[in-house]
């Protein structure tokens, strides 16, 4: 593990926005990133009822633009987290899925298992709202199969972000895994 979280619990009398009853939690971690780049996570949780939610603020944007590609081998890679912008684009291109960026992305900080699972997620929903005998049951099965092998370390696969504004972040697990590629900001097109 090459980053440094240090915890700090304080407690804050936020009333919970949620059930209005409970009290926020509010807890901060401060990650060093490899490149003195410093992240600073915010954990809100109700005492009452089960409202959670976490904040991700970049505090110095030393982030630059570019094409990270990590190699999922086994399990251990599963574990390199992800910081994704809403300006990231994450692929996996063995299983053909994409999610593309937009103004209704959501940061989000996970892992690749987190990745995987909410790709999971997205598929079984949309399995389940298709007919019995609909011809692209087989092939999401499939899908669902590999997501599953994925998940378990038992496929290699390869996760690749693209963020031409810079806002997202890898932190692989083996850094032999890992490859950055530097994107520059001239000649951006912006259709
Ligand atoms: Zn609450």
């Amino acid at each position: 593990m090459s980053e440094k979280a240090k915890e700090t619990e304080e407690n804050f009398s936020f009333k919970c926005p949620i059930c209005s009853e409970g009290i926020l939690k509010i807890t901060h971690s401060l990650y060093d990133l490899p490149d003195k780049e410093k992240m600073l996570i915010l954990k809100f949780e109700c005492n009452k009822c089960d409202f959670n939610k976490n904040d991700i603020i970049p505090v110095e944007t030393q982030m630059k633009p570019g094409i990270m590609t990590l190699k999922i081998v086994d399990e251990q890679d599963l574990k390199s987290k992800i910081y994704r912008a809403p300006t990231g684009r994450i692929e996996i291109p063995e299983l053909e899925l994409v999610v593309e960026p937009g103004r209704s992305a959501k940061f989000y900080y996970t892992n690749v298992e987190g990745i995987l699972f909410r790709f999971e997620e997205a598929i079984s929903i949309y399995r389940n709202n298709l007919e019995v005998n609909d011809p692209q049951i087989q092939g999401i099965d499939q899908l669902l199969d590999d997501l599953k092998k994925a998940m378990c370390g038992e496929l290699q696969f390869t996760l690749k972000i693209t963020d031409r504004l810079g806002g997202s972040y890898v932190i692989p697990q083996r850094k032999e895994n890992y490859t950055f590629e530097e994107l520059s900001n001239e000649g951006i097109d912006t259709d």
